[in-house]
């Protein structure tokens, strides 16, 4: 028998996954091939409508979804990979209790779909005072915290994901804070569609976020941040969406690796012999124009999608095919019926930019019977939801 093991249980790894599946049902039937998930969350945690969770017009457990169930004809081992060993194609793995010490498990494919993380280490005192959302316990917290503690909420980080977090915050808390070190918010889509990016600054306004741009944040201490201005916002939840840093996997330490950790793939998306990686992992080259793609669901998913396809043609003794998938675009929400999208260089405002957003992102959940919810939950809540007043934004 043959064995493929995916590291996470992201993007990369349930679109791996899926391609693979759906090209070699016989193998996996006959007992042939068998398909190994090592992840760190026993969930899929669908990133995309972190906002709507946030804001509560959708439930937590609509973005949740257990490994077992979106990937049925999997082996899951809800365990921390420890190491990989290029060398005896091994991964090694600790359960989650850590009592039994270290297992390991063979494999003739690897896909290493483990993710990135925010670099809290990178401010001083922010690495567990910050919070993420990255991993489904961060997003359960967050919540808990802004329902028991008072005082204003503040972000970090003024790119879209930012942006759309602080406007989430701001329909249930009514001082939200954005902390922005560029002199505006969302600089990279003002570079390509300026419109847009002066769209989501009017929402943040008419939501009463409190933005701070041109500062950053240079310590956080227990109920307080301190900004580069001299600043000291009074706070006791900070939320991180500073950039990322890639999961690097000992053992893989020495594979190229570009500025920010990531695996550099080939066009193939390879990252050494029988190993492929894509997502926020890896560094994969755009096939038009050769610079990395954005560290997004969209790219993880096509590259995930590439890989899965590939690992079946490596099974089969077929080479390799390149990634091809040229994009699509961005969008955010600013609550029902306000968003923003950027659709093949189109810019697009109000509700069908959010119509848009809403019907791509159900399209890619993991599974229907939680992606057949989402609208109604989505307009049920929206109606019912009472406003938030915003508090009057004060200088420091
Ligand atoms: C709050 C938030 C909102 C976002 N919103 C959007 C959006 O609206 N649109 C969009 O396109 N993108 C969005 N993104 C970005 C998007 O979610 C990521 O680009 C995407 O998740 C990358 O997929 P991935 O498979 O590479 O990694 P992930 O989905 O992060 O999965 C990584 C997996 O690896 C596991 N893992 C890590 N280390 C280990 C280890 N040592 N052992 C075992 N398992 C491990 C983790 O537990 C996790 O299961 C958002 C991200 C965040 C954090």
């Amino acid at each position: 028998m043959r064995r493929v093991v995916l590291l996470g249980g992201g993007y990369v790894t349930l679109h791996a996954y899926g391609a693979i599946v759906r090209r070699l049902r016989g193998p996996l039937r006959r007992g042939e091939l068998e398909l190994v998930v090592v992840s760190a969350d026993t969930v899929h945690n669908f990133h995309g409508f972190t906002g709507e969770v946030v804001a509560g017009l959708l439930p937590i457990g609509l973005t949740q979804t257990p490994l077992t169930e979106a990937m049925p004809r999997a082996r899951v081992l809800h365990a921390r990979v420890t190491r990989v060993d290029l060398t005896t194609r091994t991964v090694h793995y600790s359960t989650s209790d850590g009592a039994d010490g270290d297992d390991e498990l063979a494999y003739d494919a690897l896909v290493v779909g483990t993710g990135a993380r925010e670099p809290l280490d990178a401010v001083d005192g922010l690495a567990g005072r910050g919070l993420t959302l990255r991993g489904p316990g961060d997003l359960a917290e967050l919540l808990q915290r802004v329902r028991v503690v008072d005082g204003p909420v503040v972000v970090v980080g003024g790119g879209l994901a930012g942006v759309e977090l602080s406007a989430a915050l701001a329909a249930r808390v009514p001082h939200v804070v954005l902390v922005q070190s560029a002199d505006r918010v969302v600089p990279a889509l003002h570079a390509e569609q300026p419109r847009l990016a002066a769209r989501c600054a009017t929402e943040l306004a008419r939501l009463g976020v409190d933005v701070r741009t041109g500062v950053r944040v240079v310590s956080a201490r227990d109920g307080s941040v301190t900004l580069s201005d001299g600043s000291v916002l009074g706070t006791h939840v900070v939320l991180a969406t500073t950039g990322q840093s890639a999961v690097v996997l000992p053992g893989l330490e020495r594979l190229p690796r570009d500025e920010r950790g990531r695996l550099v793939t080939t066009r193939e998306l390879l990252v050494a012999p029988d190993v492929w990686s894509a997502g926020d992992a890896a560094s994969v080259a755009h096939p038009r124009s050769g610079t990395p793609v954005t560290a997004n669901a969209l790219w993880a998913i096509k590259a995930g999608d590439q890989v899965g396809r590939n690992v079946a043609r490596a099974l089969t003794g077929r080479p390799g095919r390149r990634f091809r998938y040229l994009g699509l675009g961005q969008a955010a929400s600013f609550g029902v019926g306000r968003g923003v999208a950027d659709l093949y260089g189109v810019p697009l405002t109000g509700w069908l930019a959010w119509a848009m957003r809403v019907g791509f992102f159900l399209r890619f959940m993991p599974t229907r019977s939680r992606a057949v919810q989402v609208p109604g939950e989505l307009l049920r809540r929206a109606r019912r939801a009472e406003p938030v007043r915003p508090r009057v934004a004060v200088a420091p």
